[in-house]
């Protein structure tokens, strides 16, 4: 099977955390306005791949991954097949952004079968009205960072909370203050 690929770029901060492999496919049907790249809209502005090599491509970095776009749904198969192959040969973190909301993806059964493999869903549409810079890793705060595989064990949406990622010191730090993570008090 291939896959239609814009562009690969590793060790990026925007797309989860820590340094991260992005793999920007095209094809996207949602035309929200506002959009930053509607040329990835046309499933013909990326170059077909081989999704075995793209597997190959993303592991060989050595850093977790995030799937974009354009939106990954619009290759519900290829990525299903893609995140299965890197599951299988890692335990790489995997991202996934889409315009689609997790609850009308599990509506969906062929998209159940990539959530299974998909460790956070940052879902939604992007909508201009919404646009923030103040939010972690989204454009507008609609859209939501999602725990997948929590998600799907508990049987309803479990918000993925980024505080988790933070090193233990400045964990430490937040239980002592919560207003601020910048000021110690240790
Ligand atoms: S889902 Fe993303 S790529 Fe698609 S139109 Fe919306 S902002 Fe653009």
């Amino acid at each position: 099977m291939q896959i239609s690929v814009i562009k690969i770029v590793e060790s990026t901060t925007v797309d989860g955390p820590g340094l991260r492999t992005t793999l920007y496919a095209a094809g996207c049907n949602h035309r929200c306005k506002g959009c930053h790249n509607p040329q990835s809209w046309d499933i013909n502005y990326g170059t077909m791949a081989d999704i075995e090599e793209v597997a190959q491509r993303l592991l060989a970095t050595g850093e977790d991954i995030t799937f974009s776009g354009g939106d990954p749904m619009f290759q519900l198969e290829a990525f299903t097949q893609l995140a299965s192959i890197i599951k299988a040969k890692s335990n790489r973190n995997i991202w996934c952004y889409t315009g689609y909301t997790f609850e009308q993806l599990l509506r969906n059964p062929k998209a159940l079968n990539l959530l299974k493999n998909i460790n956070v869903l940052v879902d939604g549409r992007f909508v201009e009205e919404l646009k923030s810079k103040d939010i972690l890793f989204r454009g507008s705060s609609n859209q939501r960072l999602i725990d997948v595989q929590k998600s799907l064990k508990v049987g309803e949406i479990v918000i993925y909370e980024p505080m988790n990622l933070l090193s233990p010191l400045l964990m430490k730090y937040k239980r002592v203050d919560n207003s601020s993570l910048l000021t110690p008090h240790s």
